[in-house]
């Protein structure tokens, strides 16, 4: 009676010995939300330890609530966020003299002029004075006098940004001038989490910024990350499925901020040739590795028009996926094997815009 008790009490403590194990080793999820950038931000890390993965989240958002901070062109004079921002003081100093800037902003305003050039105008962060006189940053964006639109178009010019790296100053030469990096600053500061997240040893993390997606590594599952991409016009519906590993996934559309005019659709991605909303696409999504590379590409993309924005993907070495102002669904050949059609049904996936 004795040695049974004694071999049942063996087993039942190489059986919880064994739980343990299989405990330890499991990949345990931690994800915590934030409203940052005008957006709602979630981040997800997957590992062994839950102190490690908070931490890794924690100092993420700090990384990226300095970058926004830094990049932010809304503050007003004399306040803190004025003071916090490169962006505000280089603005101010249009026409006056040059700013000196933190290296991420340097950084950011060497890529946008590469990308610049790369996309012939199609991308430009001086479209600051046409983003103001829509008013798309307040609650009540107006189409703007042409008078007043073509004064402000002649303030949007990527040469009159003068960049010295020895110095890392940026001056704006003439007055008036804005800089505006609505479409770089999330996916650069994503990128920048992710090499946070890195730094602790994480190997499976997701980083939803709104719409700009960078994941690390492979999902939980050990499977490629499933990425949703909206139906431009259907609300709650996807128009495609992206099978992802280390890489990132960003959309431009003209659904997220808009309102009608005219009998048209006004939305915050303009033509900086024209300063009117760009009409070729409804959505574009881009795939590559470098979240701040895709957020900038998404952009210059959904200005250009497709067959062009297809072409310039191809040397880019970037996948592109558009869904064009007629409806048709355009796409880079090196897509096929990480898209398939959303099935009704509501597959399974982890998110998008
Ligand atoms: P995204 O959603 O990344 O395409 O960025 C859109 C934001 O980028 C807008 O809200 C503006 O702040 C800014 N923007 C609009 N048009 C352009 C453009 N042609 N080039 C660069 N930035 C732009
Ligand atoms: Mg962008």
């Amino acid at each position: 009676m004795k040695l049974k008790h004694a071999a049942l009490t063996i087993l039942t403590l190489l059986a919880v010995a064994a739980l343990a194990a299989v405990y330890a080793t499991r990949n345990r999820e931690y994800q915590s939300d934030q409203f940052l950038m005008d957006t709602l931000i979630n981040i997800r890390v997957y590992g062994k330890d839950t102190e490690t993965l908070k931490t890794a989240v924690r100092e993420a958002f700090t990384e990226m609530r300095r970058i926004a901070e830094l990049a932010d062109h809304f503050p007003q004079p004399g306040t803190a966020g004025f003071e916090a921002s490169d962006i505000c003081r280089i603005n101010a100093q249009a026409g006056l003299k040059p700013v000196k800037v933190s290296a991420e902003i340097f950084e950011m305003l060497e890529l946008s002029k590469k990308y610049a050039d790369l996309s012939g105008g199609a991308f430009d962060i001086t479209i600051g004075p046409v983003m103001a006189i829509w008013g798309f940053g307040g609650k009540h964006p107006v189409v703007p006098q042409k008078t007043a639109l073509a004064k402000a178009l002649q303030l949007v010019d990527m040469k009159s940004l003068v960049l010295d790296p020895a110095a890392r100053t940026v001056f704006l030469k003439k007055p008036g001038m804005k800089l505006d990096l609505g479409a770089i600053a999330k996916g650069y500061a994503t990128e920048k989490a992710i090499r946070v997240i890195q730094r602790y040893g994480i190997t499976s993390a997701l980083i939803d910024a709104g719409g700009n997606i960078r994941v690390l590594g492979r999902s939980p599952r050990n499977s490629p990350w499933k990425i949703g991409v909206k139906a431009p016009r259907k609300p709650g519906e996807l128009a495609a499925v992206l099978s992802l590993e280390d890489s990132s996934a960003v959309t431009s559309g003209d659904y997220y901020r808009f309102f009608e005019a005219d009998g048209k659709r006004m939305h915050h991605i303009l033509d900086p040739r024209t300063g009117y909303p760009a009409g070729h696409s409804m959505s574009v999504t881009v795939v590559t590795k470098d979240a701040g590379v895709a957020d900038i590409l998404s952009t210059a993309f959904f200005v250009l028009e497709p067959a062009k924005a297809l072409q310039l993907a191809g040397a880019l070495k970037t996948e592109l996926l558009i869904i064009s102002a007629d409806g048709k669904t355009l796409q880079t050949p090196g897509l096929a094997g990480s898209l398939r059609p959303a099935s009704p049904s509501g597959s399974l996936y982890e998110q998008g815009r």
